[in-house]
């Protein structure tokens, strides 16, 4: 025992602790800017979640698990999903996609919709395999596609100017069809789909679904089709969803979230829809990483899918109503950022909300000696001045991309209306100083 006592105390610190594909995405903007807009902000527009309670009927399906008395709702569930949601959830994706479902081989769920989306990454992409991501992209598509060894290729949604006087609108934003075709190649495994859009609230029309899905058809690629934001399109529009196009259900993940389904980003339950050939892989990386998530959260989550089946369609549906309070909720919001001089572009779906901010450069002080974009450079000053917090969109965009992009913040407008009305009275009050300077 006493040779390990002459061991030096101090162990080599030469060697690198962290694993080589930790390099280069250590990075992420959540971190500095969760922490300025709490140290700064009156009212926080920028992280993406409902300040506003999850509806009743999920509040009261948490507590009827707990008060239930079977304790099994304590213990470890079935691994691959509680029963009763992915019968509820196979369902429901019935309905939506027109087709039957298996609820354990066609569903599976996850630790909300992130868990997801590693889960895919880990299952399809391999070392050297390209993944397409449309830019501007939720941002851990491209860490986590890096993660599994994959190359992500990105290219970019282009604006197009809106007719005179009128606000752009996310619609305007769209895919070089010719450019997007470039990116296919034999290395292309995956393309990534996010639609409705975070951060833009883009809803990909059908045509614009129909070119991906030629590609991917042509070039035997699969398509992760992120719809977290499924329930909120807006101004009557409807969500096309690509695995429901000819050739695409074969190839389609689709992830969701109950976070955004019924405003609850805390619980965490998300899931996978798609054929068993890719499920089946998305399990083993479950199995092993993950294997259970929370069984009671799932269990209240499944009762608030049953009374939305019973509500289908009908103007009571939580499907209906929440659409229909954040759409007049994004019209406030757009109307106090015009207002102060900021141009919103009209998101077509999502609780977010991107507004062009070129007008207010020499408002802004450089930074000496910082290569900072100015929409980091923006937000920040916002922050601190203002006290209204929003995310700077290059954040959304690659490296190479990112400089083509920084005259535009996000806002999230998923908010009580106190809290948008702060916002209001912020930008009220800006206007006038502006006036009058
Ligand atoms: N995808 C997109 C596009 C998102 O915006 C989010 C949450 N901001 C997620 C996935 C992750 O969802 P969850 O909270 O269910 O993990």
């Amino acid at each position: 025992q006493t040779h390990f006592l002459s061991l030096p105390l101090q162990a080599k610190m030469s060697r690198a602790v962290q694993a080589r594909r930790l390099e280069g995405i250590d990075k992420n903007i959540w971190v500095e800017f969760v922490k300025l807009a709490a140290t700064y902000s009156k009212v926080n527009l920028g992280q993406g979640f409902p300040d506003f309670p999850a509806p009743d009927f999920l509040q009261e399906a948490l507590k009827r698990a707990l008060g239930s008395g079977n304790h099994m709702l304590h213990q470890y569930t079935r691994a691959f999903g509680h029963p009763p949601l992915v019968t509820a959830l196979a369902q429901l994706f019935e309905k939506l996609l027109g087709r039957e479902l298996d609820p354990m081989t066609n569903v599976m769920v996850t630790v909300g919709a992130y868990q997801a989306l590693f889960c895919c990454f880990q299952a399809f992409v391999d070392e050297g395999d390209e993944v397409i991501i449309i830019e501007p992209f939720f941002d851990c598509y491209e860490p986590m596609v890096k993660m599994a060894g994959g190359t992500p290729v990105f290219v970019p949604l282009r604006p197009k100017a809106p007719k005179d006087g009128k606000l752009m609108s996310s619609a305007d934003w769209q895919l070089d069809p010719a450019e997007l075709a470039s990116k296919f190649s034999e290395r292309t495994k995956v393309i990534v789909l996010n639609s409705p859009n975070n951060p833009l609230g883009k809803v990909f029309s059908r045509g614009e679904l129909e070119l991906i899905a030629e590609l991917c058809v042509k070039h035997d690629v699969l398509c992760v089709s992120d719809e977290v934001y499924e329930w909120l399109v807006y101004d009557g529009r409807e969500l096309t969803r690509i695995a429901s196009l000819p050739g695409m259900w074969d190839r389609t993940v689709i992830v969701g979230s109950a976070g955004k389904t019924f405003s609850a980003t805390g619980w965490k339950v998300g899931w996978t829809v798609g054929p068993d050939r890719l499920l089946q892989h998305l399990r083993t990386v479950h199995q092993n990483s993950v294997y259970h998530c929370a069984t009671i959260a799932q269990e209240a989550v499944a009762q608030g899918f049953q009374r939305e089946l019973s509500l289908y369609g009908k103007p009571e549906s939580y499907f209906v109503q929440l659409p229909r309070t954040l759409q007049q909720k994004r019209d406030l919001l757009i109307q106090s950022l015009v207002a102060v001089g900021m141009k919103p572009i009209v998101p077509e779906g999502t609780y977010f909300l991107v507004a062009d901010i070129s007008e207010f450069k020499s408002d802004v002080p450089e930074v000496p000696n910082s290569d900072e974009p100015y929409d980091y450079r923006f937000t920040k000053w916002m922050m601190k001045n203002k006290g209204l917090a929003a995310i700077p969109l290059s954040a959304f965009y690659s490296e190479a991309h990112k400089n083509n992009y920084t005259n535009f913040i996000r806002f999230c407008f998923a908010k009580e209306e106190a809290t948008l009305k702060a916002a209001n009275d912020i930008l009220q009050k800006w206007k006038k100083e502006k006036a009058s300077s």
